[in-house]
């Protein structure tokens, strides 16, 4: 769909409206169906809220994510719907308060599956309610009552590290899917060079097969997201469908950025959290180790790892990171990724990032200190460590 934009009117307008006011992000009375300045204000305060990115328009990712918190914990009752399962902002509160009291919902993802209504089940047997699954006022009373007292950690996010700990240091086995992001109709950040035209979506698929080549070596299985030339380009949330239902044990999605001003540069990776400070345990770590490997082996400017609640980071089941790799428009950056060399240098580091979250904490190693070519002669001399 076209995004809805400052300057825009019409009933669509007004519904943006007044699901901002019911947020009190607007201060208006929410009437009115034009999408004025302050509008555009309310906009760009909700996304940076549900970190989303933040442009001030109502594109597709940014109207479900209003659709969603349209409802308010408590407003209604929630159960598990096999045939379309029901979504939104207060399923995730739901959740979120599951999880705080040690409930296995999975992910806070917002969507009302056979999981929580498992957990549900479960509250509600351990409090004397009727054990249906389904979320009515009695069940929201006692949730409301019992949840502020319970403090403590978040048990899925244990789970999730435990599970990798479970398994072991080697990678020889393991899923990891590839995501080269953009594809298709979508070409990506696009820079003009002279009679050259690099665009993002090429780019990042050719990093997406250099890495596929290096896991492959190492023993790991590879699953890309899409070929060099789709004919359309795959939502977010069908790329995290996939994973899901590949199994995967880990999701890294590949970009590279781009912004007016060619002094911008760098490399920053993105793991699944939210404002409220939920986050995943697994995917920081993750994006924490591939971010410093790519910083001290490819000296790309650090502009650090960053939480967000996109829906690719979201409704993936395994630790999952977005990389960023450079500024196709910084002339500097680009001169770099253009270049082959350059582009290994960066796959050997998200290699020995994977690597190292397999390995125990103690038993970590420095930073750039990982020879990923030792990792394939292990696996050929079928000597993996373990
Ligand atoms: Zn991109």
């Amino acid at each position: 769909m076209r995004p809805i934009r400052p300057g825009d009117r019409g009933p669509a307008v007004a519904e943006i409206r007044t699901v901002l006011s019911g947020l009190d992000l607007l201060t208006s009375d929410g009437q009115g169906d034009s999408y004025d300045a302050a509008t555009e204000r309310a906009v760009r305060a909700f996304q940076q809220s549900r970190g989303l990115s933040v442009d001030g328009r109502v594109g597709a990712e940014t109207w479900r994510a209003l659709d969603a918190a349209r409802w308010r914990f408590g407003a209604r009752a929630l159960y598990h719907a096999v045939s379309e399962p029901l979504t939104g902002e207060d399923v995730r509160s739901l959740q979120e308060r599951l999880l705080e009291m040690g409930y296995d919902v999975g992910r806070a993802d917002a969507i009302y599956g056979i999981r929580t209504s498992r957990a549900v089940a479960q509250f509600q047997r351990e409090t004397g309610l009727d054990p249906d699954g389904a979320c009515g006022p009695h069940t929201v009373d006692a949730l409301r009552r019992l949840g502020r007292k319970v403090v403590g950690g978040r048990p899925q996010w244990l789970r999730e590290s435990d599970a990798i700990r479970q398994a072991g240091p080697t990678l020889v086995g393991r899923t990891v899917v590839i995501d080269p992001g953009h594809g298709g109709t979508d070409p990506g950040v696009v820079v003009p060079d002279g009679p050259l035209r690099w665009n993002e979506a090429d780019l990042v698929h050719d990093l997406a097969s250099r890495l596929e080549g290096r896991l492959a070596a190492a023993g790991v299985r590879v699953q890309l997201t899409r070929g060099p030339s789709p004919r359309t380009c795959l939502p977010d949330a069908d790329r995290a469908e996939l994973a899901n239902s590949l199994g995967a044990d880990v999701f890294i999605s590949l970009h590279t950025d781009g912004h007016v001003n060619p002094e911008a540069g760098g490399v920053a990776t993105y793991h699944y959290g939210t404002d409220n400070g939920v986050t995943s345990a697994t995917g920081e770590r993750l994006a924490g180790l591939v971010q410093r490997e790519i910083v001290a082996r490819t000296g790309l400017r650090d502009c650090r790892t960053h939480a967000k609640a996109w829906e690719l980071l979201r409704l993936t089941r395994m630790p999952a990171v977005r990389v960023e790799v450079g500024y196709l428009t910084s002339p500097e950056d680009r001169g770099r990724l253009i270049d082959p060399r350059f582009r290994d240098r960066v796959v050997e580091a998200i290699v020995a990032g994977v690597q190292r979250m397999y390995l125990p904490i103690e038993r970590d190693v420095p930073t750039g200190s990982i020879d990923v070519s030792e990792l394939r002669a292990a696996v050929a001399a079928g000597t993996v460590v373990d």
